[in-house]
């Protein structure tokens, strides 16, 4: 049996020989090709700097490392994404503050930022959830008012777009990952992208040991052997081979975001009849990127709903595990979930359905027909 995977790369043969022609060449590592992915991504986004690096959440790592902010540092950020973003917060001796959602988009609530800003308070990680931009206005509000830094986790988001512009300039530093499920696929992959030429500078040697090579008169005249190492950073490096992937794949990223698009529509329109679920819905003004497509469950059991479609090769999945319910967080900063009635509800209830660019119309008639079915089989009240 054909089994239909939440989300699945799309590769197709000038991916494969663009992968060819760099493995063919001199560089293997960081080099020309990694320079015109970087200029492809900023220009696509119409940004000035993009700092590629080996993952999303090493980009993550970076851009908070990048802030150089005092030990201890509250950082405010949504608990219900990828563990990766808490996690990031984590790595550079900060204190991840997690604020409720909006159940309707499952962003981070401007309201409960408000909340839980405090003197310690520096910065806000925002993550654009499914690829349904937050309400970035008023999270850039708060941060006008604050002094805080702004970091966009956009892991879901590039190529959808907030009031016509792009994701990728709206905080001081935007993430993106190119994990294979993702907008588009380095293999492992991902970037920050920033306005700031600063930060770029710093970004890209805190990817590489925290090394440049710009050492002035530091080992004398003409010694061009020289480097310094000026922070504490890591090779987070991507590879030219990462590269030549992701420059063929930025190059069909409109196509995936339409098809995207079209496949959630046609769930939308073939779904809307069931009473027991509820359909994700897109603010006005805003370009979904549909990296997910989740439902909510009414009086449904999800764990014999995720059964009953697994058994008929239909990968549903849960996005996500709220990170403060993982027991490294319960140990060590351990939440009261009753300060979280969005995410605990939507938690509760939330599927993500099958999407992704190469799917046909027919398989999201396939989920449709197994979704209508399974009311009389598990004996759904309708
Ligand atoms: C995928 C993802 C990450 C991590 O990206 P990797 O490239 O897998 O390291 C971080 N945040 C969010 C919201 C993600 O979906």
């Amino acid at each position: 049996m054909r089994f239909i995977p939440y989300g699945h790369q799309s590769i197709d043969d000038e991916d494969i020989q663009s992968v060819i022609e760099v493995l063919k060449g001199d560089w293997l590592t960081t080099g020309p090709t990694v320079d015109r992915f970087e200029q492809e991504l900023a220009k696509y986004v119409d940004a000035r700097h993009a700092v590629a690096v080996n993952s999303g959440t090493s980009a993550l790592d970076i851009a908070v490392q990048a802030l150089a902010l005092p030990k201890g540092s509250e950082i405010i950020t949504t608990p219900f994404t990828f563990a990766a973003t808490g996690n990031a917060i984590l790595y550079n001796g900060h204190n991840p503050i997690f604020a409720d959602i909006d159940p309707a988009t499952r962003n981070i609530d401007p309201d409960q930022i408000r909340r839980r800003i405090t003197s310690r308070t520096r910065a806000i990680i925002y993550v654009d959830y499914a690829g349904h931009p937050c309400a970035i206005d008023e999270i850039g509000d708060i941060a006008q008012e604050y002094d805080l830094r702004l970091i966009e986790d956009a892991c879901h988001a590039l190529g959808a777009s907030y009031d016509g512009r792009k994701i990728g300039t709206f905080a001081d530093m935007t993430i993106f990952s190119f994990h294979p499920v993702k907008p588009i696929t380095t293999g492992e992959g991902g970037a920050v992208v920033t306005e700031n030429a600063e930060l770029a500078a710093k970004l890209r040697m805190l990817r590489s040991h925290g090394i440049t090579r710009d050492i002035g008169h530091m080992f004398g005249e003409g010694a061009s052997w020289g480097y310094d190492m000026q922070y504490l950073g890591r090779n987070y490096r991507m590879t030219d081979i990462q590269a030549a992937l992701g420059l063929s794949q930025l190059r069909k990223i409109s196509s995936f975001i339409q098809r995207r698009n079209e496949i959630a529509a046609l769930y939308t329109r073939v779904l809307s009849d069931l009473e027991w679920l509820e359909l994700p819905s897109t603010l006005e003004h805003v370009t979904h990127g549909w990296h997910l497509y989740t439902v909510l469950l009414k009086g449904v059991d999800r764990n014999a709903l995720f059964s009953y479609l697994k058994e008929r090769g239909i990968g549903a999945n849960v996005h996500y595990i709220p990170t403060y319910k993982f027991s490294y967080y319960q140990k060590h900063y351990p939440q009261d979930v009753t300060s979280f009635p969005g995410v605990e509800d939507v938690f509760n209830r939330i599927l993500t359905l099958p999407l992704y660019p190469d799917m046909t119309d027919e398989d999201v008639w396939y989920i449709s027909e197994n979704l209508h079915e399974v009311a009389s089989d598990l004996r759904i009240p309708v």
